[in-house]
Parts: C-alpha cells; structure tokens; sequence
C-alpha cells in the first residue's frame, strides 16, 4: 500500500509505547476500545485548555468558540460517513444509547401489539435488549435471522421473516464475537422494498472501513467514537433527516426546547431536540479530530492494510494444534475468535497479560452468537489499522508456548 508507514503510524498513539511487565504492549482488544493518537488527545486538551464553555448559550466568545467547536465537529462527522446534512448527526453518549433513542422514540411511535422487530443472531446484547424491552412495552415480537456454521446471516431465512407485520430490522454491520461482514446493503434494499426501516449497528464496521450511509441508504447508523480512535463517552446516531422531524424527542430538558411554559413546550429544530442538556463537547471536538486522522490515512488503505493482518491471522492461528476458530466467514473484520478444547480461556489470557498481550476472553457481550457455536465463552484478539504482523506472531508464539508449557492442563 503507497504511503503505508506502520511505524510512524503506530508513533501516533502515546498508550502504543508503553511496556506491560516488562515487555512492549501488544494491544489486541481494538474491538473493546481503542487508542487515541496524540491528534486527539491534543484536541480535547486544547479545548479544555482554551476554549472550554457550554455552548449555545452565551453571548461570548468563548461560548462562540465553543459552539463553533462542537457544529465544525458535527460537520466533519456528516463528511466522514457520508450523510446529506449535520441535522442528522445526533451527539449521543456511544452506540448503546443512540439504540436506545431509536427504539424509545421511532419504536414506541410505530410499533403496536403484534408487530414485529427482526434481529440476528450475531448482535451485541445493546441491539437485543432496547428491542426486546419495547417488545415487552407493547405486545410485539422478536424474530432473529439464524446463521450458518461459518456464522454468516442466512439470507434466505431472513427473507422469509420479512412481512407486513415487520416495522424495523435492526443488525449490526460487523459482528463483535466474529467478526462476519454483514451484507447490510442487500438487506436494507430487501427491507425497503416492503417499506420497512433498517437500523445499523456499526459500532464494529466504522473503525475498519469507509461507512457511506447515503449509499447503503442506511435509516438509522448507530456507532461508538471510543471504538474508531475517539474519547469515550461520545457516540452517533445518524438518522433520515425525515425519520427525525416524525419522531418524538426522547429525554427532555434545556437545549432541545423552544419555548417551556407550564402548560406546553414547543421543540427545537433538529439536532438539538435530540441533544437535551450539555452534550459531550470536548468528546465531539475529539471524535472531529479523530474522523480527520482516519481521513488523512484513507479509508482505503486502512481497510486494505487490515484485510492482510486478518488473513495473516486466521493462517497462524490455523497452525497452533487443536485450536478451533469461531466464526469463518468469508467476510471478515476485525475479530478473530477461538477457544482450543480442554484449556482455560481465562488462564490463557492472564498468561498473555504476563507477555504484554492484551485480548478479551469472555462472552463479549454478544451471548447468542456464541451459543450458536456451543461456547459461552471465546478468547477475541481484535485488529485496528496499528497492529502489525510481528505483533500476531508474537501472539500465536505465547499461544503456543503456554500450551507447551503445560497449560493443557489448566482447562
Ligand atoms: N454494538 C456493537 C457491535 C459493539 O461491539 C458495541 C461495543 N462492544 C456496542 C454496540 C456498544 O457500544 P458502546 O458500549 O460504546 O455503547
């Protein structure tokens, strides 16, 4: 790839030279969080430092600084996935919350007893649970697309639960657990030929390649800024400037009013009816910050450079004995998830801790996906454009010297 300097890519990120016990710190849990180049973390300092105010609010300048700060950031995020205004960029505090919005505000509007909400099997627990609570609020019903052996969606199978009873899909567009790519194109254009919406979970896809809401013709996108290189605390929602002006606001207070009397509140115009009270600003002028960088490394090369380290990663983890992988799509980013019979995930992950080796063992929020496969549990190396191929190397070497080491027994 031209102009791919890992190195000084990998210079970029403070946290990313650091040694953990005594051995430089490999960071595999991208899917959980990532970290911050210095661009990034200077930004938000820089605004606490100079500019920090609430915003809209005052007649000075740095409440004019402020504000400026926080629309210019709205405005690079519109850039950055492709939607037709920032009127449809909803700060919001990360993925989890931007579904809850969708499902308590879009979903008790349209949803009535008997209806129906269809899912997949693949989805993290914060695009099950807002849905099955508002199937619980109003008598409707949950329908989930299975999936295959290499856990992909059955497109058949969820062709087949389309129908007039369906008013939302809602999927993620990368799996948390796997990894699989979702076909989330071809199944907004099915869902849309029967008028139904389709809301994205793409807290996995933004972070590995370039997201173009206005192509996918996406409802609703939901994602997390933490996950794509951002502050915690600050995540979007993007939704059809349409759907948002027919939806109810969701919590009340300053900032998403017009005008407040006792007997009635009349509502602000898009964004902010959806922005009640102070928002996250140093974590917008971040996520701003951190949607340039992605930029200026490009969208392509990032998720080039990634697809090599995935395919490199699922060959060398295919040569340690016994181990099985979970998840074998044809489509991946990512997530590369296995177990090896008869050994402690839990113990193979603390030794990994001992190497400087972070990954997340567990059920990664995402308990049906595993179930799927029998599992409760998987260890889960996750990639990010910074890993490298000595770092899987090093990876799938402590794998096997742990196993070596006797750690067969440990399970
Ligand atoms: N969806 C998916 C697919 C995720 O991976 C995550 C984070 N693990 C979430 C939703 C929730 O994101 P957050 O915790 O940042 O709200």
């Amino acid at each position: 790839i031209a102009n791919w300097d890992i190195q000084s890519i990998r210079r970029d990120f403070p946290a990313l030279q650091q040694m953990i016990n005594g051995r430089p710190l490999i960071w595999l849990d991208n899917a959980a969080t990532t970290h911050k180049p210095q661009c990034v973390i200077t930004a938000v300092s820089d605004f606490y430092a100079k500019d920090n105010s609430n915003v809209h609010r005052g007649a000075h300048t740095l409440a004019k600084r402020a504000t400026d700060a926080y629309e210019g950031a709205r405005e690079k995020i519109r850039r950055f996935i492709g939607a037709d205004s920032a009127e449809e960029i909803i700060f919001v505090r990360g993925a989890t919350e931007a579904i809850n919005l969708v499902a308590q505000s879009y979903g008790r509007m349209v949803v009535r007893p008997g209806d129906e909400i269809i899912l997949s099997n693949l989805e993290h627990h914060a695009n099950i649970v807002p849905w099955q609570q508002l199937c619980e609020e109003k008598g409707a019903l949950l329908k989930v697309i299975p999936l295959n052996d290499c856990g992909e969606i059955i497109l058949d199978e969820y062709a087949k639960l389309l129908s007039s009873k369906t008013r939302l899909v809602a999927i993620s567009h990368v799996s948390n657990s796997l990894g699989t790519v979702v076909p989330i194109k071809v199944m907004i254009d099915m869902a849309h030929t029967l008028g139904v919406p389709v809301l994205v979970d793409g807290a996995q896809g933004i972070p590995h390649f370039k997201v173009d809401v206005s192509n996918l013709n996406a409802d609703f996108y939901a994602f997390s800024g933490h996950k794509m290189f951002g502050p915690t605390g600050l995540g979007v929602l993007y939704a059809k400037k349409s759907l948002l002006e027919s939806m109810p606001p969701w919590q009340g207070g300053g900032n998403m009013i017009k005008t407040v009397t006792f007997e009635h509140t009349t509502y602000n115009s898009l964004p902010n009816k959806f922005e009640a009270g102070t928002g996250h600003i140093a974590g917008a002028v971040g996520l701003g910050a951190a949607a340039d960088y992605l930029t200026r490394l490009g969208s392509k090369p990032i998720e080039i450079y990634e697809q090599k380290l995935m395919v490199y990663g699922c060959n060398a983890l295919s040569t340690i004995p016994r181990l099985r992988q979970v998840g074998t799509a044809a489509q991946k980013a990512g997530v590369l998830s296995f177990v090896i019979p008869g050994v402690s995930s839990e113990g193979l992950a603390e030794y990994l801790d001992r190497q400087g080796i972070a990954v997340r063992v567990g059920h990664h929020c995402a308990q049906p996906s595993l179930r799927h496969f029998g599992l409760d549990s998987t260890i889960r190396p996750s990639l990010a454009l910074y890993n490298t191929f000595a770092e899987i190397d090093q990876l799938v070497l402590a794998v096997e010297k742990f196993l070596y080491n006797g750690g067969l027994k440990n399970g």
